[in-house]
């Protein structure tokens, strides 16, 4: 595998630097220098970003990751790499047991022969739904809903597959699915929940340390008072935010969470402990319209008027956005640094994954994953383990 070297500004944990090279060798990142090294082809941008790290999201370019075809898999990965992103993780939705695995399954043997043609690279499977709770099932299709099954989940997680795993923590059944989930190594997270404190307190005993979408499909205050009456409790919001432990995402589209909360977002977590996510949907970089949100046969119909997902009188349905725009709306709305911006798209990511030690940050013996960005931030080109990966549909 040949050397290639990124000359710019290149962002590194905790600071930039102008004007150097970063020099990549067989696949990984071998130094930062002053000058070209001797032999090597540069490839010059504004600025080197570490490729983007995407814990949850279900398609782009006309395709779920629950169609389960090795196309739309590729599809998918080859549309988000075009966004920045060089790692993936592929999300469940609720469906039928067979319908999930197949997912499982086939990401599991598209990952096993990847390429730069294939675009960003699937580092595991996040198991999202079905665990989801009844009243915060949002757009997702009701039907595929329902409580943690050992027989179903012991399997799913024995297949090595899962790296991020989501329950509802007030599911019958919850506590032991985290358990399991964490005896395998997942980051474990509760997400669309009306769960109370104590079901968190619960949960994080049993290893949860993140919650999905913060703000999406999860309880507050009135919402846990709704279910449980007074005294009024605790809810999945106050738990992160007092609990450093805990981590959470934010969808920085510009369309489910206006700058305030970003703004706040930010400030209470801070940046080892917040993820941009682009839970983008199958209408990522696909035309206004409808479409299905999973498999392309049996999903919930949703619309996408180009900006974001939504069901008419219902809210919202995901994003149809890549991780670059969460990072210019991010940075526009925040009031976090780019540094920070980047870091919240690629290295806290990584760290929750787990696999901060092999990507995640433009540091030497990690893999080459590179965003070259425009001043503007715009993805100009995008390379995994020092390959360029293609552009190409
Ligand atoms: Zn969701
Ligand atoms: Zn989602």
């Amino acid at each position: 595998m040949s050397a290639v070297a990124f000359h710019g500004e290149l962002i590194l944990p905790g600071s930039t630097l102008r004007d150097r090279y970063l020099v990549c060798e067989s696949g990984r990142i071998a130094g930062i220098e002053a000058w070209p090294p001797r032999g090597v082809p540069v490839v010059e941008g504004r600025y080197i970003s570490p490729g983007f790290i995407d814990l949850h999201v279900h398609g782009g370019a006309g395709a779920d990751y629950m169609d389960g075809t090795p196309e739309s898999v590729r599809i998918a990965n080859r549309a988000h790499a075009r966004h920045g992103t060089t790692t993936i993780f592929p999300t469940t939705t609720t469906g039928s047991p067979a319908e999930i695995r197949r997912m499982l399954d086939t990401c599991a043997s598209v990952a096993s022969r990847w390429t730069p043609r294939d675009g960003a690279r699937i580092r595991g499977v996040h198991l999202y739904g079905p665990y989801f709770a009844e009243d915060k099932v949002g757009c997702h299709s009701k039907d595929g809903r329902r409580d943690p099954e050992a027989g179903e989940y012991e399997a799913l997680l024995e297949s090595g597959m899962v790296r991020i795993a989501t329950c509802a923590a007030e599911l019958p059944g919850a506590v032991e699915f985290y358990r399991a989930a964490r005896n395998h190594g997942c980051l474990v997270t509760c997400g669309h929940s009306n769960a109370s404190w104590t079901e968190m307190q619960a949960a994080f005993e049993a290893g949860v340390r993140h919650v999905d979408h913060f703000w999406c499909a999860m309880s507050s205050v009135p919402s846990v008072r709704a279910r449980l009456g007074t005294p009024m409790q605790g809810s999945m919001e106050q738990f992160v935010l007092l609990n450093h432990e805990m981590s959470t995402e934010v969808i920085a589209d510009g369309r489910h969470l206006a700058p305030e909360l970003l703004h706040f977002a930010y400030r209470m977590k801070g940046t080892l402990r917040l993820c941009l996510v682009t839970d983008s949907s199958r209408a990522l970089d696909m035309p206004p319209g409808v479409y299905r949100f999973g498999p392309e046969a049996t999903g919930s119909v949703f619309e996408s008027d180009g900006n974001v997902g939504f069901v008419r009188g219902n809210g919202l349905a995901s994003s149809v956005a890549g991780m670059d725009r969460m990072v210019r709306t991010m940075l526009a709305g925040s009031g976090a640094t780019l540094i920070d911006v980047i870091r919240m798209a690629s290295l806290t990511p990584a760290e929750r994954a787990g696999i901060a030690q092999e990507t995640g940050s433009l540091e030497p013996g990690k893999r080459a994953d590179v965003a070259v960005l425009s001043e503007a931030l715009e993805v100009e080109r995008v390379f995994i383990g020092g390959e360029e990966v293609t552009s190409e549909k």
